[in-house]
């Protein structure tokens, strides 16, 4: 019975990049299955927990992985609190908008920063979000993915608002 299954397994992801990139937004999806077109910029950082069946996903047996998310505010003003946040987790998710070059080239930085002072453990997920505005694209996919190839990340673009790829890039991470 699904309810009598316990998860075996915690991972304690962080989400870091520009404001308005969609952090909270992929975290929501995730979490709640909803999307808001209005979603509040976060203040200082946001918690979020959440239990995913990895049965069949490629995962061990019936193993649950439960996730406890760090969702951070991404305003420089903020910056000097992401340490806090990162340097205990598991894996990070480095989140751009696909729609903006400035938010890209912040997330390359964040990369930068984490492999530098983050847990040499970490498992790093490059995420190119809002794939649901391509014609307002400003990132091409193939850049994206031979940087995240270049520095052994997981690359994977999604859309909050559509959910897609949202619980291949949990899946993958879970499965880490
Ligand atoms: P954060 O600052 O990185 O946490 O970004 P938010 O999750 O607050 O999202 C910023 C804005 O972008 C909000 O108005 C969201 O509704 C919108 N947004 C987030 N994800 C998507 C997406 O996948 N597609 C589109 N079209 N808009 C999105
Ligand atoms: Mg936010």
């Amino acid at each position: 019975h699904a309810k009598d299954r316990v998860p075996c397994a915690a991972t304690t992801p962080v989400l870091l990049g520009d404001l308005g990139a969609g952090k909270t937004s992929i975290v929501v999806r995730f979490v709640k299955g909803l999307y808001y077109e209005c979603q509040e910029s976060t203040i200082g950082a946001a918690f979020f927990s959440q239990a995913l069946p990895m049965s069949g996903r490629g995962g061990e047996g019936d193993a649950t992985v439960r996730f406890d998310i760090w969702d951070t505010a991404g305003q420089e003003r903020y910056h000097s609190l992401a340490p806090m946040y990162y340097r205990g987790a598991a894996a990070a998710v480095v989140v751009y908008d696909i729609c903006s070059l400035d938010s890209y080239i912040r997330a390359k930085k964040w990369v930068d920063e984490l492999q530098r002072q983050g847990n040499p453990h970490l498992v790093m997920a490059l995420v190119g979000n809002k794939v649901d505005l391509e014609q307002k694209r400003k990132v091409r996919t193939q850049e994206a993915l031979e940087y995240a190839e270049r520095n052994g990340l997981f690359f994977v673009e999604t859309s909050a608002k559509t959910a897609q790829n949202v619980p291949e890039l949990f899946y993958e991470l879970g499965k880490h």
